[in-house]
Order: C-alpha cells, then structure tokens, then sequence
C-alpha cells in the first residue's frame, strides 16, 4: 500500500533501522519508546488489522511471535520477561494501520493494562 508508512519503512522508503529483516517479515525499534526495549515486528505485506487476517496468515503471524522471542532473547529480556501485543482498532489504541507486534521489555508492566 503506497501511503502506509510501516509498508515504507519495510521497503527503505523511510530510513530506519531495521534490527532484523527475514523473507516475510523485519523489527524495527518504536520511535517513542514505552519501556527500555521496546520494538515493532511487522509482516512486510500489508495487512491492515487483526480483523483482515485470513486463515493462509497464519504461518505469517507465526513468525511474527518466533520473531519476538528470538529479539527477547538478543536483548536480554527474555529471562526478566516481557510483553508482546497487538492493538486493534480504537479501543485498543491502533494508530497505525499496518498489523505489528510490539514487544516490550527491561520493566515490570502492569496487569490488566491501562
Ligand atoms: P499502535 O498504537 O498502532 O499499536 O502502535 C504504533 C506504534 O508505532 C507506536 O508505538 C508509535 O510510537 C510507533 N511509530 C509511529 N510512527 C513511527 C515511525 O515513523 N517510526 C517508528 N520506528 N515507530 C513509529
Ligand atoms: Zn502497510
């Protein structure tokens, strides 16, 4: 999608730096940060939320969750913990409408979230 700015930063339309880039997919650290690790990891191909994934996404979201684990591990949260989500739609916060996991680490976060 030519106007979604996380399907430009995928394709290096925007410069970032991108801390890890497979086939289907590339994590990138959030540029307003909420906890010492705090990382995006997108599917390259556009999807816009949650709501529009198909059952031939799932190996795609897979990868995806595989993804943050590895980066948990590289950044040295993954013993201490972390938290991964996706936020869908205006309820959960979604501000940007190119599917992404974020995972966040390097704090205690609270349960239920805000
Ligand atoms: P959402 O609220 O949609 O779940 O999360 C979108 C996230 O993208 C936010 O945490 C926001 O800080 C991050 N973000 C928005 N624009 C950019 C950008 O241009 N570059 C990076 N690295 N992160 C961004
Ligand atoms: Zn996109």
């Amino acid at each position: 999608m030519s106007d979604c700015l996380f399907c430009k930063i995928a394709e290096g339309e925007i410069p970032t730096e991108l801390i890890l880039e497979q086939e289907n997919i590339v994590a990138f650290r959030d540029i307003n940060p909420q906890a010492p690790t705090h990382i995006l990891i997108i599917p390259r191909k556009h999807i816009s939320t949650l709501n529009d994934l198909k059952a031939d996404d799932a190996e795609l979201i897979g990868e995806l969750i595989l993804a943050a684990k590895e980066l948990a591990e590289k950044e040295g949260i993954a013993e201490s913990g972390y938290r991964t989500g996706f936020n869908c739609n205006a309820d959960a916060g979604q501000t940007v409408w190119h599917v992404h996991l974020h995972l966040m680490g390097g704090r205690k976060f609270n349960w239920p979230p805000g």
